[in-house]
């Protein structure tokens, strides 16, 4: 089959688009330091951002803190049904307390007063021209954080026929695994997030458009904070993403991924993979060191083996790096193909030491998985022109 069309079927297999496709863009706008060059680097790619002032049309402001939230209400006497009432309006997308219509109005009026609406202000919105709308959000306490919406037009492979709208979120400010290639990676680690700031980024999203996928594969490890984590991932159903559109993302953070295999929460799991070569992912990615090649295949393995579900691997493609037939053969012979299935990412090159692999070296990377019996996708590029790889928008926020 000719590659262009082996890559359109690709695009059109409804089994390949719930997670591949999540993240728009892994890329960096730091020059890093650490990873190896590329061989024939080329020029970096600029992008301009396009940025508007946030919070569009505005939310109320500060902590939904639902702890604060129940007590609160029990504070004030409210009847218990009081806390099902404001969560489903929150969760359906209300912009504040003022909309509850069916709270009374002095109630609307103390919540406004008392608990704050989000826990997030929102300070810069980016709308790429394909739909991707990226936030840059800041905690509290001043840490940014990013979160991104991706829409698609596949009605075909939807129930609701309009083309799914998944969203990227983030549960760490910065991230301390300092992966070469990764903007987030290059940012100063602030701090785990708490389970109501990852999900006040999905709550300013559905303010935005209905949603029905997630991916934690924003900014951090997910598998650091994963009781957090699993909390969000148990209030996503009711802002209607259901569990089995949920996908967690690791490097390869073995105790959490054993922790994952042990919870009660039947999401998906993502192994960020980026070489199967021990010594060039240790170069590119340092928590290679802690956990080795073999010792995160073995807790994916143990998710396998209690789950049934298929691992996802990403594997981002850098030019002249990771991106050979030899890298290629390697990553077949570490994987099973009934176990794994493998999304190859384009490379934002933005301001990086990297660059993005060709086209024509993507195609036959894919063609060795294939021939190794991989089912193997090459991602759609989203949001390319709003900077919406992980990390971008809060690092040049904070240059
Ligand atoms: S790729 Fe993920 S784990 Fe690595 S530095 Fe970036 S956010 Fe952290």
């Amino acid at each position: 089959m000719p590659s262009a069309a082996r890559t359109a079927d690709h695009f059109a297999d409804p089994r390949s688009r719930w997670l591949g496709e999540f993240v728009p863009i892994i890329g960096t706008n730091s020059p890093s330091s650490g990873g190896p060059k590329p061989a024939g680097a080329a020029a970096s790619q600029t992008t301009t951002p396009k940025l508007t002032d946030a919070a569009d049309p505005p939310c109320d402001h500060g902590p939904v803190d639902l702890d604060l939230l129940r007590s609160t209400l029990e504070d004030l006497g409210q009847p218990r049904f009081r806390f099902d009432q404001v969560w489903k309006w929150t969760s359906e997308g209300a912009k504040g307390y003022h909309e509850m219509s069916n709270l009374p109005a002095k109630l609307r009026d103390e919540l406004t007063e008392r608990v704050p609406f989000s826990t997030l202000t929102e300070v810069r919105r980016a709308e790429a021209s394909d739909g991707t709308v990226k936030l840059l959000l800041n905690t509290h306490d001043g840490r940014p954080i990013e979160t991104v919406l991706m829409r698609y037009k596949d009605p075909t492979s939807h129930p609701n026929r309009r083309g799914r709208r998944s969203i990227c979120v983030s549960s760490q400010s910065g991230c301390p695994l300092t992966c070469t290639f990764c903007a987030t990676g290059a940012m100063k680690f602030g701090r785990n997030l708490t389970a109501w700031e990852i999900l006040d980024q999905a709550l300013h999203l559905r303010r935005i458009d209905a949603l029905d996928h997630c991916v934690f594969m924003g900014m951090g490890e997910p598998m650091m904070n994963l009781d957090n984590v699993l909390e969000v991932c148990r209030r996503l159903p009711a802002v209607g993403i259901t569990h089995r559109r949920i996908g967690i993302s690791t490097v390869g953070w073995v105790p959490g991924i054993d922790k994952l295999t042990e919870s009660d929460v039947p999401v998906r799991l993502a192994w960020s993979l980026h070489s199967a070569d021990p010594e060039l992912r240790s170069d590119i990615m340092p928590v290679n060191d802690r956990y080795s090649l073999a010792d995160v295949k073995a807790a994916c393995d143990r998710f396998y083996e209690q789950r049934r579900k298929m691992i996802f691997v990403e594997y981002i493609m850098l030019g002249g790096v990771n991106d050979s037939v030899e890298q290629a053969q390697l990553l077949a012979d570490l994987l099973e193909p009934w176990k794994y299935k493998i999304n190859l990412i384009p490379y934002n090159p933005t301001d990086s030491v990297y660059d993005g692999s060709e086209r024509d070296q993507m195609e036959a990377f894919r063609q060795v998985l294939e021939d190794n019996g991989f089912n193997a996708t090459i991602r759609l590029i989203r949001g390319r022109d709003i900077d919406a790889a992980c990390g971008q928008l809060a690092a040049k926020a904070a240059a």
